[in-house]
């Protein structure tokens, strides 16, 4: 499941190239990060609900009721609520290395009063200045920013209640599934 929705958010960046390919050179990006990141994750919203998993063959049976919306939004929460203190932490980690506000002295343990300060997590076992934890996550020694995350996960849920509308959809949001609705496509890939 992972890597379907992984799938979908990598294949949301082609799209996206392709959508402005021809443009002038310096149209030839995303209004800005967040915008890059969220396209294949709103595609992955719709992707992810039980019904298209069932209508593409990979869900036998479809249980609607109470208890399954509760896990479905609680799995949702787990994804893209929890996520957002992190989203947070990670450049203001990297900005303060930058700019001299965390010394190379205390680069694990101002890694660890930041994941205590916006998560609530300590680590599981003692942490010392050996450890660099911080270059455990991909994206610091690849040198990607990450805010953009913080903002895709915000704007999605906006694209996809747009996309939702423009499809004709009427009921919660956590059910829309935009496949094959040409109204949608349309939306998404206007200029
Ligand atoms: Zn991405």
């Amino acid at each position: 499941m992972d890597d379907l929705i992984t799938v979908h958010h990598e294949m949301g960046h082609v799209q996206y190239f392709l959508q402005y390919k021809d443009q002038p050179v310096s149209f030839r990006d995303g209004a800005n990060p967040g915008f890059h990141e969220a396209i294949g994750d709103v595609l992955a919203l719709s992707v992810s609900t039980p019904s298209h998993l069932h209508s593409i063959g990979l869900l036998d049976k479809v249980e609607d009721n109470r208890e399954s919306d509760i896990n479905y939004l609680m799995s949702m929460a787990l994804d893209k609520i929890a996520f957002l203190p992190f989203g947070y932490l990670m450049d203001q980690w990297r900005w303060k290395v930058f700019d001299g506000r965390i010394p190379e002295a205390e680069y694990n343990q101002q890694w660890w009063n930041l994941r205590l300060k916006y998560q609530g997590l300590c680590p599981p076992v003692p942490r010392s200045e050996g450890d660099f934890d911080a270059g455990a996550k991909f994206h610091i020694p690849a040198n990607v920013p990450y805010f953009r995350y913080f903002v895709s996960f915000v704007i999605q849920f906006q694209f996809h209640e747009a996309l939702c509308k423009a499809a004709g959809y009427n009921g919660p949001l956590h059910k829309c599934d935009i496949y094959k609705s040409t109204e949608a496509g349309k939306r998404l890939g206007m200029p």
